[in-house]
Formats: C-alpha cells, sequence, structure tokens
C-alpha cells in the first residue's frame, strides 16, 4: 500500500450496481481520500457526462469531482485533440459523443472526414454507416471509444460500439486502428499522464477480468478484481489479477492486511 499512490476504480458494479451503491462503497472511498491517495472512476459508457457521474456519486454520498472521471467519450476527445493527425471528425455516436468532441475544439463534418469515430449509437441509420464506409475507403482513420459489442441491461443488453465496428470492419477490409475504452493501452497511457504516476504506483478496482484487470495487467498496473459472484479463476486466465476480493467494501482491510505483514 506504500507504493500506491492512485486507485481506478470501475464504477457500474464496483461502486454500484445501477441505481443502488454496493455497500461499503462509501467507507472505501472515504478510507482512500484519508489514505491522499488520488483517485479516478472510469467508465467505458459513452452516453453520459463525466458531470453526470459526479452527480450520480454525489447522489449517493460519495464525494467526486469532474477531474477525476473518465468516461470513453470525455478521453476519445482529449486522445484526438492531443495529435494533430486526426483532424475533422465523423462521429457515429449520441449527442454526448458530439459534444465531448466539440468540447475538445475538435471539428466536426460528414463531407470527407480525416477520421471516424465509432461509438455507442441509439441513433445509427443507413446513412451514417455509408458516410463512414466511404471515408474509410478513401483511408480516413478508424477509431472507437470502445469496443465492447454489447452493453450489458437487465433485459438483456443493448447493441454496443463493437458491433459497429464490426460492420464496417467487414464491409471495408479495414481495421480498427484505435479504442480508448477499458482495456485500451492508450487510455492506460492518458490516466497515468494524468496521476503523473508509474504503473506499479496504480491499481484497478473492477468486476471485469477481460476489461479492468486487463487493462492494469497490460500496462504493469496492480489489479484487484471483485468477484462478486465467486467465480473461479482457470489457470489458462490471461490477465491475473494481483488481488481478489468480494466487494469493494473489503479493499481497506486487503491493503491494510498486506502492509501488517
Ligand atoms: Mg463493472
Amino acid at each position: 500500500m506504500e507504493n500506491i499512490k492512485a486507485f481506478i476504480f470501475d464504477l457500474d458494479g464496483t461502486v454500484y450496481l445501477g441505481d443502488e451503491i454496493i455497500p461499503g462503497a462509501k467507507e472505501t472511498l472515504e478510507w482512500v481520500r484519508n489514505k491522499n491517495a488520488q483517485i479516478k472512476f472510469v467508465t467505458n459508457n459513452p452516453r453520459f457526462s463525466r458531470e453526470f457521474y459526479v452527480n450520480k456519486l454525489n447522489k449517493l454520498g460519495i464525494q467526486a469531482s469532474i477531474d477525476e472521471v473518465v468516461t470513453s467519450a470525455n478521453i476519445t476527445a482529449m486522445y484526438l485533440k492531443e495529435k494533430e493527425i486526426y483532424g475533422k471528425i465523423f462521429p457515429i455516436g449520441e449527442e454526448q459523443l458530439e459534444t465531448e468532441l466539440q468540447e475538445a475544439g475538435l471539428d466536426l463534418t460528414d463531407q470527407d472526414p480525416d477520421t471516424v469515430v465509432v461509438s455507442f449509437d441509439t441513433s445509427l441509420d443507413y446513412k451514417k454507416l455509408m458516410i463512414a464506409y466511404k471515408a474509410l475507403n478513401k483511408g480516413a482513420n478508424f477509431i472507437a471509444t470502445n469496443p465492447d459489442t454489447v452493453c450489458p441491461t437487465p433485459d438483456g443488453g443493448l447493441v454496443d460500439a463493437g458491433a459497429i465496428i464490426a460492420a464496417l470492419e467487414a464491409s471495408t477490409n479495414r481495421k480498427l486502428e484505435g479504442v480508448l475504452g477499458k482495456p485500451s493501452s492508450l487510455l492506460a497511457e492518458m490516466l497515468l499522464s494524468q496521476l503523473n504516476l508509474s504503473p506499479a504506483e496504480c491499481v484497478v478496482v473492477g468486476d471485469r477480468l477481460n476489461t479492468d484487470i486487463k487493462l492494469a495487467k497490460k500496462s504493469g498496473m496492480k489489479g484487484a478484481w471483485i468477484n462478486a459472484e465467486n467465480e473461479s479463476l482457470s489457470k489458462d486466465t490471461e490477465h491475473m489479477p494481483d488481488y481478489m476480493i468480494h466487494s469493494i467494501a473489503e479493499l481497506p482491510s486487503l491493503f491494510e492486511k498486506a502492509d501488517a505483514q
């Protein structure tokens, strides 16, 4: 724990489940703040603003500031802005993505874009697919906010960005060139640069091995897996977590035990 200077928390399934706080989350977050460690809350959901998540956390009794929240849309906008080659952008996404891109100072266009950005989009239509298809065939950059094929919901899920990426890959013979949501190494780089820390000083806390723990392990950060369902880890799990707990409530005792040893 002495070496850990930042905790990177997944949100849904880790801090809350839908609209319900996970018991012990508030106390764990207060424990982290008392340790003076930095905090990031990271979600692959590109549909809501960072303010939305600050308000949601505050309503649940958890302190959070806008700089601590990272959404896949927001981090994509920041990434595209940093690199000049991305030029004018055609987004396949919802209003929030357009807002994030514009707030970052990027120009949006549906005429000969330099970059196509694919995201979750319930307003997807054939026209949008064709604009992206033509741009990709002309060599436009091909970037996505998040790789998820399905966004989980209580009634069976929603078709997500990954499925739209697959449609464009199939029709153009192009391959996606960059994705910013978990478990992207571009995201890990952006987080580490915002935190100004080395990977070994950060721990990712989350309930998904293939997003949260993979993000951690690919980049050299520690991964604390919340195994709420009591799943068994198989030997061939690609990205083994460093720690396993059953709830965010167990995080303080995990680290205090480790420190005492
Ligand atoms: Mg989760």
